[in-house]
């Protein structure tokens, strides 16, 4: 057998699988044998192809682990055996020993002899000691830590818009982000002190003797190193880092404890966007009891036919004649148990767990539902309903919309999709694309809370969109004197708007004042509580009866 015939596709597929996945394949009568590019790069094979490879790996194997690796091997080998599968320990790059899962199988040749022999290894990462990227210990370490009668402070780091980073520029930089990560906490800590990496993005320094005031220092020095970049290889830029501090002992079982209150100070830390470390304190545990509170409500009302979920509606005046032409549908949610989550809440609970996909829909059919129902009842209604990126991620999202509007036949221009936190777009060419069919099928496409950071110039250069929603949070200060930078960029915002062929819609409208200027600005819609507040549908209807506010 030649090399020609270990080239093959299925191999390249399998090879480039996963980074923790080694596989090789072996001609068992020349002995020649071809290993993947990562295996040969993590365990510093001689090449990737080798003859007599069976010898040369036995080497990276662990001694006590020789033993069982030769006999099974063995057993495929003579014969005896077409399968092989172990767990050992074998040598890589850093000389440390991971734990490896091997399995294999023989492939008989057309004669029925022993022909290939191929196989692929795991890496058992949560049984290893040290990460393979930074080098640190693996979470599976801390676990093995013993707090017994010792007193100290940890400290969790979790750094801001990794995701974001391996979508962006690769997953190549964003290892050489978590590698120039680790070196810098090596760099930064003391003697004692114990660095871990957990999955994806999270490190932890574990202090024992240490102080929480000691760690808040640290935290200071690795922000600095981070954001200033003095820790600057590999070409990685600046990025910043969300942190909570914890000390122990703590009641029970202070691992598991430990790592909770951890992650929920980290969780915290990132919803502030401060970048202030977190210290645990009964507020966070109050917090925490209340969002897993929510969260199991919310279940229940999906599993319970989306009872408690229900949509309000409030009115879009034309900013000429001052007549309700659209609505913005907001959702709501209350239970016999919780009646106090607003939408900011219960939605971010929501999408943090999935659960925003199903609601979603629900929302949608609700919105088209209404939409139907007052294009006969009233004419030209546009009923808006709010999407955030996750949910136009769901293949099946375009295909139900256009299903719906069908089902309950309504004309697609009646229905407008709200793009929210559109900050969190990391395909805008997969966006444009979504928005392109939408608006080709006679839909709407509103990008929402413009002006804040979520949504930015960038996508509207990107994407196409109908209509552009400037956020309350910069209309409601509009009159006062210092925002009169606000006021011209909402102008120039406009004017660009308004030669893009897109129209504007202002938010949180509260007083007259701020109405008159917004209309002398040219925004083509007007949105707010001087209007109407978002209301039931009986209540909205009446608003509708009257024609105007
Ligand atoms: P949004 O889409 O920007 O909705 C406008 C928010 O501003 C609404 O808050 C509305 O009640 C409020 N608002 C309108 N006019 C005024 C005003 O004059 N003054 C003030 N202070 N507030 C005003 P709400 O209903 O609490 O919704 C909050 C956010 O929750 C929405 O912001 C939207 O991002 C999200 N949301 C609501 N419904 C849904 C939904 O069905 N799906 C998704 N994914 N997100 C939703
Ligand atoms: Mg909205
Ligand atoms: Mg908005």
């Amino acid at each position: 057998m030649s090399k020609d015939v270990l080239r093959n596709e299925l191999f390249e597929a399998f090879a480039n699988a996963s980074d923790n996945i080694f596989i090789y394949v072996c001609d068992m009568k020349s002995d020649l044998s071809r290993w993947s590019q990562n295996t040969v790069d993590y365990f510093a094979l001689e090449g990737e192809y080798m003859t007599g490879a069976g010898h040369k790996w036995m080497e990276k194997i662990h001694p006590d682990d020789r033993g069982a690796y030769l006999e099974d091997i063995d057993a495929v080998f003579s014969g005896r055996s077409s399968r092989h599968s172990c767990q050992y320990r074998a040598k890589n790059k850093f000389d440390d020993y991971v734990w490896l899962e091997c399995k294999g199988s023989v492939i008989p040749d057309e004669n029925g002899q022993p022909g290939v022999f191929a196989g692929l290894m795991t890496r058992l990462d949560n049984q290893n000691k040290y990460d393979p990227l930074t080098h640190l210990l693996t979470g599976y370490e801390m676990q093995n830590y013993d707090f017994t009668g010792r007193q100290g402070a940890a400290i969790i780091f979790g750094i801001n818009g990794l995701r974001k980073m391996n979508t962006t520029s690769g997953y190549t930089y964003g290892n050489k982000v978590l590698k120039v990560f680790g070196e810098c906490l090596q760099k930064l800590t003391g003697e004692t002190d114990r660095i871990y990496r957990l999955q994806g993005d999270e490190f932890i320094v574990n202090s024992p003797g240490g102080t929480k005031k000691e760690l808040v220092q640290l935290f200071r020095s690795v922000q600095s190193c981070c954001t200033r970049m003095d820790v600057a290889v590999d070409g990685v830029k600046s990025f910043s880092v969300s942190a909570g501090i914890v000390g122990y002992p703590q009641d029970g079982d202070t691992y598991h404890m430990l790592l909770s209150n951890l992650e929920h100070c980290l969780e915290y830390s990132k919803e502030q966007k401060t970048d202030q470390v977190v210290a645990f304190s009964e507020k966070i545990a109050a917090r925490h009891k209340r969002v897993g509170m929510i969260h199991d409500a919310l279940m229940r009302s999906i599993q319970n036919d989306f009872a408690g979920f229900e949509l309000y509606f409030q009115p879009i005046l034309d900013s000429r004649t001052r007549e309700i032409v659209k609505c913005e549908a907001l959702l709501r949610w209350k239970t016999p148990e919780i009646q106090d989550s607003a939408p900011y809440e219960f939605i971010k609970i929501l999408e943090d767990s999935g659960g925003i996909r199903e609601v979603g829909f629900w929302v949608m059919e609700d919105a088209v539902r209404h939409a139907a129902k007052w294009q006969r009842k009233y004419g030209n209604i546009c009923v808006s309903f709010n999407v955030s990126y996750l949910q136009l991620l769901d293949e099946t999202f375009i295909e139900t919309l256009i299903a719906k509007t069908q089902e309950y036949g309504v004309d697609p221009g009646l229905i407008m999709v709200e793009l929210t936190e559109s900050c969190n777009a990391e395909d805008t060419s997969m966006l444009s694309r979504c928005f392109d069919r939408l608006r080709g099928m006679g839909f709407r496409i509103a990008m929402d809370d413009f002006g804040t950071e979520y949504a930015s110039l960038g996508l509207l250069h990107d994407v196409s969109m109908d209509v552009l929603k400037i956020d309350q949070k910069f209309v409601r200060g509009l009159t006062e004197k210092e925002n009169r930078a606000d006021l011209a960029i909402i102008q120039s915002v406009v004017d660009m708007c308004r030669r893009l062929s897109i129209q504007t819609v202002a938010e949180g409208i509260e007083t007259e004042e701020i109405q008159n200027l917004i209309r002398e600005i040219g925004v083509s819609y007007l949105q707010g509580y001087l209007y109407s507040e978002p209301v039931p549908e009986a209540e909205f209807e009446k608003l509708l009866a009257k024609k105007g506010i």
